[in-house]
């Protein structure tokens, strides 16, 4: 069993107003970067104390900065299809809303990424909503390739994450032979009776189907898969508990759990109603969340999208965000036609600010924002990937390649102001990288990159 909802009920029930001992026991190991068991977990998220949660965060930067640095790494999510069959609850796409629907031809996906290869993006999120009919994998293998065949003056996408439908072994394989990157499915809720409430009519009403998906992707090979849930649908103190509930289930029967987790908050859509959704996260819950997951799942990546507000995606990189979304559009199309409105503003998305004024934040603050797309191109992936991570061993090519990815960027795409400090970021952020062997190569490669070359990596 996946999700058992009674032991959840249970670790909750029994962890309510958890001891100062308790909790210092369990702070004790997440500091040490101890696997928590799922009780850990559930003292943690019983805690309203605040000096508590001030410890929490404080040992969840710290975690974050011992097997992150101050790397964050950057993508675009790019939309390829409005058609969707489902009719889920919270979502502006769902069957009943109408609206015109479209999908992206051939020659639109290309010149969407290619003013995302303009913005510099090298790595970037398929979405699409589930249609058997008209979006079917035919249309997604296709839109894929699309993508990895578009080169332009301004470099090339080098790695493709999807997050479609649940679906078949068949079709996993044919998404891993296409190439992807990190195959990523929300579960949205795993409370069972929320999900059916959720999700009215359309496949993806189909608890089992959605929650077995993973199995389905590993089995077909795939195994790098991104997690999450849609919080403000039920109860976070459950949610949180189930997720971990599926890594350890995935760990168990296939060697690895999660390799990222995304925590996307709801938000208004058309035809709902915030009103409707009693289980509506606080920024405070939200925080916490981030901070509980970096202590149970250290060497899981953390997504967080323009979902949310650009002070609160600058407060929780800081403890335990590890990847972010820059310059989105979320709607099909919508580069293009952000592009041609320019300055005008784009959606609703909370920050939509364009990369480079990201990347100039994020450098303001301490952070070096990475490109790096090159574990999927290595093969680290899958429990290759989590071994490494695991020895704090891939601290020794996500930093190099961080900057050599930043310094391409700020050639390609920087004002002087900008590559002066990218320059001098690249020049303090060396003494980081401790390996003789791999330094020395750094600089080399650095120099290449000065000289025009393209692409390096560790
Ligand atoms: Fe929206 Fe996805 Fe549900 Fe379709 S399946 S209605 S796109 S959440
Ligand atoms: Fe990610 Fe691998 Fe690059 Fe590190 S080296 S940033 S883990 S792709």
């Amino acid at each position: 069993m996946i999700i058992n909802e009674a032991y959840i009920n249970d670790l909750l029930d029994s962890t309510q107003n958890p001891t100062l001992e308790d909790i210092r026991q369990v702070l004790a190991k997440a500091g040490k970067k101890q696997t928590l068991t799922h009780r850990d977990i559930a003292l943690l998220l019983q805690t309203e104390d605040p000096q508590v949660m001030a410890e929490v965060f404080r040992i969840a930067s710290q975690i974050k900065h011992d097997i992150y640095g101050n790397r964050i790494v950057i993508f675009a999510p790019l939309y390829l299809s409005s058609y969707c069959v489902n009719n889920c609850r919270y979502c502006g796409y769902k069957v009943t809303n109408q609206m015109p629907r479209r999908k992206l031809t051939r020659a639109e996906i290309q010149e969407e990424v290619r003013l995302l290869e303009r913005m510099g993006h090298k790595r970037l999120a398929l979405e699409a909503g589930e249609d058997p009919v008209n979006c079917d994998m035919d249309y997604l293998v296709e839109a894929i390739k699309a993508v990895y065949d578009t080169h332009s003056d301004n470099g090339a996408i080098r790695r493709v994450n999807v997050n479609i439908a649940s679906t078949t072994v068949e079709n996993y394989r044919r998404l891993k032979d296409a190439g992807i990157g990190t195959y990523i499915l929300f579960q949205e809720t795993y409370h069972k009776p929320t999900y059916e409430a959720m999700h009215l009519g359309g496949p993806k009403r189909d608890y089992n189907y959605h929650l077995t998906a993973f199995n389905r992707a590993m089995e077909a090979g795939l195994d790098d898969v991104g997690a999450g849930v849609l919080f403000g649908l039920y109860d976070y103190k459950f949610e949180v508990l189930a997720l971990m509930l599926h890594n350890s289930y995935l760990e168990e029967t296939h060697g690895v759990g999660f390799h990222t987790i995304s925590v996307p908050r709801i938000k208004p859509a058309k035809g709902m109603d915030l009103a409707e959704f009693p289980h509506l996260v606080s920024d405070d819950q939200f925080r916490k969340i981030v901070a509980i997951l970096r202590l149970a799942v250290p060497f899981t990546g953390i997504i967080l999208s323009t979902r949310e507000s650009h002070a609160m995606r600058r407060e929780v990189i800081e403890y335990g965000v590890s990847q972010i979304s820059a310059g989105s559009c979320t709607g099909v199309g919508g580069y293009k036609e952000s592009d041609a409105r320019k300055e005008e503003s784009q959606f609703e998305v909370a920050d939509d600010r364009k990369p480079m004024d990201v990347l100039k934040e994020l450098i303001l603050e301490g952070h070096i924002p990475s490109y790096c797309t090159a574990c999927y191109r290595t093969g680290r992936t899958g429990d290759r990937f989590m071994s490494l991570a695991k020895s704090g061993e891939i601290h020794n090519v996500c930093q190099p390649n961080a900057l050599m990815t930043l310094l391409e960027y700020a050639l390609d795409y920087g004002d002087a102001e900008f590559r002066s400090a990218v320059d001098a970021l690249v020049e303090q952020e060396m003494d980081r990288v401790t390996r003789p062997a791999i330094r020395e190569k750094l600089v080399e490669n650095l120099d290449k990159i000065r000289q025009g070359q393209r692409d390096l990596f560790f």
